[in-house]
Formats: structure tokens, sequence, C-alpha cells
């Protein structure tokens, strides 16, 4: 897992349920099987995602909450953070951002995975690009800088440096996770979320070959059967490869 090896905690910013079994659920599984620990923060509750129209915004809310927690221990992550802002509604105000700084001061993650927020040419969902936006500023360099959001300090928090932020759903991918192992939990996991999936009730095995097709798709050209792909976006850049290493040390 080139760029993902050195790391022992892994932060991943989702910005609604479910959008983080889709962008890297066979990834989170391998670090967890490798014996790292993996937290996921939902920035919204997802309370707008259904064309149900006997439900309500915090009777969905409730569902996907729980959808979330099974898909979540299915991957074996360790804790689920709800922020817990309506769906449409986040926003990369400062109260917002904050929220975000306080988690990563208390996890203190080596490594941050969020969806790309500069995608160009195909739609993007508002959430996704302000989650993306907030990742990156929380980072780097409110997380890291005491005199952003002192009350952290206060409340016995300290400083965080992340080494190295993923995005998944890039046009621009660099690193290939190999999945082979874990695609069938990042598939039952994802099959947890049966109110944005309903066609998992009609036909399950047509749901996981559609994802087997979908990761097999990525990891064409790269020596493995089924991938998960991602941008890493430097930040500070850990020297990963020996070459490196040794300019560093210069
Ligand atoms: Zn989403």
């Amino acid at each position: 897992m080139e760029g993902l090896d050195p790391c022992q905690r892994v932060l991943v910013v989702i910005p609604h349920p479910d959008d983080g079994e889709i962008g890297c659920g066979g990834t989170a599984a391998r670090l967890v099987q490798e014996g790292k620990e993996v937290v996921f923060l939902l920035m919204t509750n997802g309370d707008k995602g259904t064309e149900d129209v006997s439900l309500s915004r915090e009777a969905l809310a409730r569902i996907r909450r729980g959808e979330q927690q099974e898909a979540a221990r299915i991957l074996g992550v360790k804790e689920v953070v709800f922020l817990d802002h309506g769906d449409g509604e986040l926003e990369t105000d400062r109260a917002t951002l904050g929220e975000l700084v306080y988690h990563i001061r208390r996890l203190k993650p080596d490594v941050v995975l969020t969806n790309d927020p500069f995608r160009r040419t195909f739609y993007i969902h508002r959430d996704h690009r302000h989650a993306g936006l907030l990742t990156i500023d929380a980072v780097f360099p409110y997380a890291r800088d005491r005199l952003h959001f002192p009350e952290h300090l206060a409340q016995g928090l300290t400083t965080h440096k992340v080494a190295e932020v993923f995005f998944w759903g890039t046009e621009e991918p660099d690193v290939y996770v190999d999945v082979g192992e874990t695609l069938e939990l990042k598939v039952r996991a994802l099959a947890a979320h049966r109110s944005q999936f309903p066609q998992v009730a009609e036909d399950e095995g047509r749901f996981g070959k559609w994802m087997r097709e979908w990761a097999a798709r990525n990891a064409e050209g790269h020596g493995m059967q089924y991938a998960e792909s991602f941008r890493q976006y430097g930040i500070r850049r850990i020297p990963f490869k020996e070459e490196e290493k040794e300019q560093s040390e210069q």
C-alpha cells in the first residue's frame, strides 16, 4: 500500500453515510487487518437521501446512523464520529472547521482519507466539495498551529501534524491499493446501507457483481485484480521511498 504503510492511525472524513464504504471500504478493512486504527468521521447525517415520502428527516437520519454503525462494524472500524450536520447543509464556516480540527487533535491520525474536492470534469455534490476543503484546511494549518482554536488546548488537547492526505473519487489517481482480500467486506459493508441501495434486497448477488466489476476496472493495468484508487495530496510528505529519504537527509 504505497504511502499508507508507515501510518498507524487513519482518519476517514466522510460527507454522507455510505460515501466512506464506496470510496475506501476495501482499503479501510485492509488497514484494520494490518493492525492500524481506523476512525470514520461523518460530516452529515444524510437526512435528505430518500424518495420514500413516508420518511421524515429525523427518521431517515436515525436509520442511516444505524446503517453506518453496522457498516463500520463489518469493516472493523474502531470508532465512528457523527458531526450530524444536515444533508446538503455542510458549510465551510469557522465553527465546522473547528469541529474537524478538534477531532484531528484528539485522534492524532497519521493519514487522513477523504474525497477529492477539486474534481473538474464531472459532478461533485456540494457536501463532498465542502468536506474535502474542510479536511485539507483542518489538517493544514489549523490543527498544527496552537493559536488556531486555542480553546482545544485549554481543554487538554495538543496540536497535531497529519503526514498525508489521500483523496478518493479523483480524476488523477496515483496510488492503487490492492483490495482483493477485503472486497467482500466492502460489498457487505456497503450493502448495510439498505436505505440507499434497495437493489441489495432485490438481488444481492448482482449488487456484489457490480462492485467487483468496478474494483476490477480500477485495477486495470496495475498488476492486481481489484483496487481502490486515490490521489496523494502532499502535506509534508513522509519520505516513503529510499531515494526520497536520502534526498531529505541531505
Ligand atoms: Zn455523498
